[in-house]
């Protein structure tokens, strides 16, 4: 796979806008945004600086971080552990610019998300793909284990999974921390969608796993935790030495981030537990709302813990496997976007699933529902 032109979620929207199709395909959300995040961002427009904050992000932003990762996943952190950058994206690439040196191997796991391979490429690795396995989703440790070489420096992980909604646990977590340990490799983890988690499974990062403290990476999200995924203002999050080498390729991708969005994105950091519970509640309540009005109309839903997507199985659902031409058929006849699991594998593509995203209002997917179950009738 070179680098795309453009991607998947482009193409699906585009061809949403083409169609006046509902757009369940790219994620984001189509709800009321957090009034309390505008306000706050619009008071340090007009009272904070405009100018360059600091290199690695202004200090109540850092220090917001380390205490929220604190209150929420028992990590101890402080400002030393963070660099603000221009959305996990870009955490994403100032990490693997800091640990890849050319020729290094670099083991991905699909699915993956599709920024992951042109990083590595671009910074002169080689990628090894491993697989989830589906109905669960499972990362078979022993794969991993036989696709550590002697060139392999570093795993990226994701969890929750975006496209699958799945959860690393502590287990396997630890299993790749004695990996991680035996072959002394680095592991970056992309954690932007640690706040919406739906089910009460407790996210884990491999910050929390001991082998794992000094050598893993760990990516957050403000776009991803506020709802608003235009916001663009993300973190890496690493013991003090590793966070200082990512904040040096990150002086030269962007720099800095908007000041204001750091700002409100400190404030609703510390917001109180229960503006968190609230949002989860909202957010947990479509998606039910999705996967029930699936279930009745004869689709099957994997089961799924995170992230604002639920993935259907295409073969159990009654439906054509081809989930590509699926999903390019769903938008022109169904008028519903989607977006096809291959889309995010690089190599040997596991089709047969759909990602569905269930951030719109109720009415939204009510219709996206009847409008999938009269394309599922017609078929049958
Ligand atoms: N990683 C994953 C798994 C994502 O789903 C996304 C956004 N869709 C990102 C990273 C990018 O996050 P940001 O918008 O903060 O750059």
């Amino acid at each position: 796979m070179t680098a795309p032109n453009t991607t998947i979620f482009e193409h699906m929207s585009g061809l949403a806008r083409e169609f006046g199709a509902i757009n369940l395909g790219q994620g984001f959300p189509e709800l009321p945004e957090p009034p309390e995040m505008i306000a706050a961002a619009q008071a340090a427009l007009a009272g904070k600086s405009n100018q360059y904050p600091p290199m690695r992000g202004l200090p109540e932003l850092r220090s917001a971080v380390a205490d929220y990762y604190g209150r929420t996943q028992g990590l101890e952190l402080g400002a030393d552990n963070v660099v603000v950058t221009s959305g996990g994206t870009e955490a994403l690439a100032a990490s693997l610019f800091a640990l890849i040196a050319p020729g290094d191997e670099v083991i991905l796991v699909q699915p993956l998300y599709d920024a992951y391979l042109p990083l590595v490429r671009w910074a002169g690795g080689t990628a090894r793909m491993i697989n989830l396995i589906p109905p669960q989703w499972t990362l078979p440790l022993d794969t991993l284990a036989a696709a550590i070489g002697p060139k392999t420096r570093g795993i990226v992980l994701n969890t929750p999974n975006n496209p699958v909604g799945t959860m690393l646990g502590r287990e396997t977590l630890e299993a790749i921390g004695e990996l991680a340990e035996k072959h002394d490799l680095w592991v970056l983890c992309d954690e932007v969608w640690e706040a919406m988690v739906f089910d009460g499974t407790a996210h884990i990062s491999p910050l929390a796993i001991p082998s794992l403290a000094q050598r893993a990476i760990k990516v957050g999200s403000a776009g991803k935790i506020f709802s608003m995924t235009g916001w663009k203002v993300g973190w890496a999050v690493a013991a003090p030495e590793l966070a200082a080498k990512i904040a040096g390729r990150h002086q030269f991708l962007t720099f800095t981030t908007p000041p204001a969005l750091q700002w409100a994105a400190a404030e609703g950091l510390a917001l109180p537990d229960s503006w968190f519970d609230a949002q989860r509640a909202r957010y947990g309540a479509l998606k039910a709302r999705l996967v029930s009005g699936l279930e009745q109309s004869g689709f099957k839903v994997l089961p799924s813990s995170g992230t604002w997507f639920v993935t259907i199985d295409l073969a159990a659902s009654g439906l054509p496997a081809d989930d590509a031409m699926l999903a390019e058929r769903l938008v022109r006849e169904a008028g519903v976007a989607s977006i096809p699991v291959s889309a995010f594998y690089a190599e040997a593509p596991q089709t047969g699933y759909l990602r569905l995203c269930f951030t719109k209002d109720e009415a939204v997917l009510d219709e996206a529902v009847a409008r999938l179950a009269k394309f599922r009738a017609e078929l049958g």
